[in-house]
């Protein structure tokens, strides 16, 4: 068991997190930033990214995150492997534990510890992660130009996603649970107003098929009623839109979370509710979840943390 002490914990490895580490380690608050359970974060389940300044010619999502982790090492930061398991936020330094073993004290923490993607829970997602299925449209839905895609959910990002990929898909299929969309009106309206998306409503996905990569889905229709109805829709690409969930379970009873989980920054700073602990990234934003977003806040929070330091220490 070690015990040990620094200026500025980051705790998480996507854009919001290594960006935090690159800061933080130029300004001289020599970083411990722990990984967690998905070194690098969300981009690294993601094929091709090309909409991150930067790389002209696009970048897979694995390469981008080695390349900010480099760049944050090379300044010093320290990276480790680990999980926050406890936090004690009423003592300063914070003290936290990592892996249910060692002690950790910290002056400011960075909270970057993102948010994950809700899948449906069907092995065939996992058999076609990267192969089809994706959760993110904005990132992948640029290979899907002329082909056919079906997005599952019924809510705000689901018709924001079915809209982004019916201007690029020749055919959009949204695939709803219920009889109705439980997304605002203009949103419903935009997506009924669009002549390649169909909704399949009272639908639920029980399969996935597909020689390599995703060709089809097995729907169900009215499931267990007696019109409950078993079809097929040739699709190339699966889109989850069922919502996203922050990774905070931690941070309750700590942090102010809004009613879905999501951290609640004060004003325009990266401040959270407790003097000296900062958030960035998709745990504290609903909204963009953009890689490029996230690194952006990785960025605020490190240098309100530096201010921290100085009015501080
Ligand atoms: P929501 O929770 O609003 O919607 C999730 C959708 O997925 C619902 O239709 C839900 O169905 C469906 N769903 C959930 N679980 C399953 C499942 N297991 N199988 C099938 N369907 C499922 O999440 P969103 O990500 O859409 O939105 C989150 C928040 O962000 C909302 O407050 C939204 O308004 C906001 N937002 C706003 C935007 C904007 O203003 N432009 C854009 C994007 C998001 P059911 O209805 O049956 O529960």
């Amino acid at each position: 068991m070690s015990t040990n002490h620094t200026k500025c914990l980051i705790i998480g490895s996507g854009p919001a997190g290594y960006t935090a580490a690159i800061y933080a380690s130029r300004a001289n608050l020599s970083p411990i930033l722990y990984e967690g359970n998905q070194p690098g974060g969300q981009l690294t389940i993601t094929t091709e990214v090309e909409n991150f300044p930067g790389y002209p010619e696009g970048v897979t999502g694995p390469q981008l995150m080695t390349d900010l982790r480099k760049q944050a090492e090379r300044f010093g930061a320290e990276l480790r492997s680990g999980l926050v398991t406890t936090i004690n936020f009423d003592v300063r330094p914070f003290e936290l534990t990592i892996d249910n073993n060692d002690t950790i004290t910290a002056d400011t923490i960075i909270i970057a510890t993102g948010a994950s993607a809700k899948y449906l829970g069907l092995d065939d997602e996992k058999k076609y992660n990267g192969l089809g299925v994706s959760a993110c449209a904005t990132c992948d839905g640029f290979f899907y130009r002329k082909r056919t895609v079906a997005v599952v959910g019924g809510g705000d990002t689901a018709c924001e996603e079915a809209i982004y990929l019916s201007n690029l898909a020749k055919k959009v299929y949204m695939i709803v649970r219920k009889d109705h969309l439980r997304a605002s009106d203009v949103m419903q309206r935009r997506v009924f107003e669009k002549e390649n998306i169909e909704v399949l409503f009272n639908s639920n996905t029980v399969g996935l098929f597909g020689e390599e990569f995703v060709e089809g889905a097995h729907l169900v229709e009215h499931k267990g009623t007696p019109q409950e109805r078993f079809f097929d829709i040739n699709i190339d690409g699966f889109f989850l839109a069922i919502g996203h969930k922050p990774n905070t379970d931690i941070f309750k009873g700590y942090i102010t979370l809004d009613e879905t989980g999501y951290i609640k920054l004060e004003g325009p700073t990266s401040a959270t509710n407790i003097e000296g602990i900062f958030a960035a990234g998709d745990v504290a934003d609903p909204r963009y979840r953009q890689a490029i977003s996230a690194a952006g806040m990785g960025c605020r929070a490190a240098l309100d943390a530096e201010k921290y330091i100085v009015e501080h220490f």
